[in-house]
């Protein structure tokens, strides 16, 4: 049974297999075939969104002129999330905001809207055990009632890390003046999930799709954490970059550090240990990844160690990532099952069950 035929025919509820199917499965597994489905139920999306109700009723107009304007977005339910995890065999995916997150130029709706975020997800956590976690919405610009919402995700709600944008207005969020936030989270050596969103100074420049405008944010974004000096000021946070796959080696030959050559000139004083090296502190997710941008993860030292499953549900789909990943990106079994669960196990333990 090869990996394709053993994603097709494991798909379903449990209750819905038949007996066929079961015996199929486990021979499967007997071969050691990786396959789908709730009797191999392991793999961990780091990168997965929510949609929620009264978050939506309140801002429709802003999300879709965000880029949530799809109607499959706009119909994303937990069980939308829980019928794709069911059938690809995903234990556990770790919920946040995609762009542009809560901010929408008022303090007040910035910490209202985060708190309704934080508290639907941690519900939906409660309701199916271990099958969803959280990465909390911040209010970030608004530095006070970000470090309140913090306190209250990671003391109430018990959360995974927070969710975070590459942007705040014009501000690239590695800036000194997005500090505050960051010795805070270094204090509690917290995930923070960043995600490409656009400056509002170049909305005018998105075209549709808007990747161009996401992809130029996500350089600014993690150059302004390395260069800026925020990754090696707050060394005790970890920094995952989503969507992080063309971006890194990018990164890397803009500060002189290609992947396939030496660095050019001494280490710098925020890359102590080399530019490369610092860059290998980052985290990113396998959604949107080609072979070519695995290819060059793997270079940087990066696939078997830094590299996690993420899907981007409800934009993407939990089936076509993972059929990427195991059967386009040319990647051996043993980095696969690193990004598909091995290294989310380490950063976070409590889903290594
Ligand atoms: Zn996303």
């Amino acid at each position: 049974m090869g990996r394709q035929s053993a994603g097709s025919h494991l798909a379903g509820p449990q209750s819905g297999l038949s007996r066929r199917e079961w015996i199929a499965g486990f021979g499967a597994l007997a071969a050691g075939t990786l396959l789908r489905g709730e009797a191999e139920r392991r793999v961990i999306d780091v990168h997965h969104h929510i949609v929620p109700p009264a978050f939506k009723a309140a801002h429709l107009e802003d999300l879709v002129r965000g880029g949530a304007g799809q109607p499959y977005v706009q119909a994303w339910t937990p069980q939308v999330s829980l019928e794709q995890m069911d059938a690809q065999g995903v234990a556990t995916s770790i919920l946040s905001l995609s762009t542009p997150g809560v901010w929408f130029g008022s303090v007040q709706d910035g910490r209202k809207m985060a708190r309704i975020v934080n508290e639907y997800a941690a519900q939906l956590g409660r309701d199916h055990p271990g099958r969803f976690g959280l990465f909390a919405a911040i209010p970030v610009p608004d530095i006070d009632g970000t470090l309140k919402e913090i306190e209250y995700a990671f003391d109430v709600l018990k959360a995974d890390g927070v969710g975070i944008m590459t942007s705040y207005d014009t501000i690239p969020t590695g800036d000194k003046s997005f500090w505050p936030v960051f010795e805070e989270l270094n204090r509690r050596k917290a995930v923070v999930f960043m995600h490409r969103t656009a400056a509002t100074c170049c909305l005018n420049l998105r075209q549709d799709p808007a990747n161009q405008e996401f992809i130029v944010d996500d350089v600014r974004a993690l150059n302004s954490f390395l260069a800026g000096g925020t990754l090696v000021k707050f060394p005790n946070m970890t920094l995952i970059h989503s969507h992080g796959d063309k971006v890194m080696a990018w990164v890397a030959k803009l500060n002189g550090a290609p992947i396939n050559g030496p660095q050019r000139g001494p280490n710098p004083a925020w890359a102590p240990q080399g530019i490369q090296a610092q860059l290998r502190k980052v985290y990113v997710d396998s959604a949107g990844n080609n072979k070519f941008s695995m290819d060059e993860l793997r270079a940087l030292g990066m696939l078997s160690n830094r590299v996690m499953f993420g899907t981007d549900v409800p934009w993407g789909n939990v089936k076509n990532n993972l059929d990427a990943l195991r059967e386009r990106m040319g990647c051996s079994r043993e980095e696969i099952e690193a990004v598909e669960y091995k290294t989310a196990r380490q950063l976070f333990p409590k889903y290594n069950v």
